[in-house]
């Protein structure tokens, strides 16, 4: 692992921003270097993900897109974030499991594809991130939330990488399924995710590009740190 060393005085207040696609390893890599560097650590899928559960769970329809709007700006979603954990919760309510349901999968691309509930979302993850320390992932981290980022990094790897990840993930967790199964998941998601109209999961022309496909979790948070000490001077 690299020697930086952390919480220079001049890392101070940078923004840090990485997207990519299901299984890029985003948030692993993510949540260790704001642990390392000391810094917020902001996983915005899990915000998409949190509003699609409650909505699943109150019964509203996925197709409404105004009332999702309305439960968008109305909820409060917080982070808590203790050594690797961490926990999401909606109006104070621990829903750190539930997020990951295969259910929720299935349905928060469609909830964050609405231009109501991306509008929400961007406004709240702009407040966290106001200042700065933070390392934010998702899917427009790059190329709308934070466009003045310090550091951009838009990370990717092959199908069936991505999906031999998310299985072992998903198999942790108790949940029942298989490479196939997970791989036509990523796809339909990665489709759904670049091609809608609002913020579609794009590379900004200034993010740096990292394939992870042969690379180990230390491999990427590596990577990653010796970007933050070329770039941040
Ligand atoms: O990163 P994760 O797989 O948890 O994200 C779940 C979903 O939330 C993505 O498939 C995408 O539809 C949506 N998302 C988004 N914008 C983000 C983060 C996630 O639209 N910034």
């Amino acid at each position: 692992m690299s020697d930086i060393k952390l919480n220079l005085p001049k890392l101070k207040g940078k923004v840090i921003a990485i997207d990519g696609p299901a299984g890029s390893g985003k948030s692993t890599t993510a949540k260790i270097l704001a642990a390392r560097l000391g810094y917020i650590y902001l996983d915005t899928g899990a915000m998409y993900r949190a509003l699609t559960h409650f909505a699943l769970a109150n019964n509203v329809a996925i197709s409404n897109e105004e009332k999702l709007t309305v439960l968008a700006w109305k909820l409060s979603i917080e982070f808590e974030t203790h050594e690797d954990v961490n926990r999401v919760f909606i109006n104070g309510v621990d829903v750190t499991k539930e997020i990951r349901d295969p259910e929720v999968t299935k349905y928060v691309s469609q909830v964050s594809a609405y231009k109501g509930v991306r509008e929400a979302m961007v406004a709240k993850q702009t407040e966290l991130g106001k200042n700065g320390s933070i390392v934010a992932e998702g899917r427009d981290t790059t190329t709308v939330v934070f466009t003045d980022a310090d550091i951009k990094v838009y990370l990717d790897a092959s199908v069936n990488e991505r999906a031999r990840r998310r299985l072992l993930e998903l198999t942790k967790m108790g949940v029942s399924t298989n490479l196939e199964e997970q791989e036509a998941d990523i796809v339909r998601r990665d489709g759904f995710d670049s091609n809608r109209t609002h913020s579609p999961l794009s590379r900004a022309r200034d993010a740096i590009v990292v394939d992870t496909t042969n690379m180990t979790i230390e491999d990427q948070v590596d990577r990653i740190i010796s970007l933050v000490k070329s770039l941040i001077k």
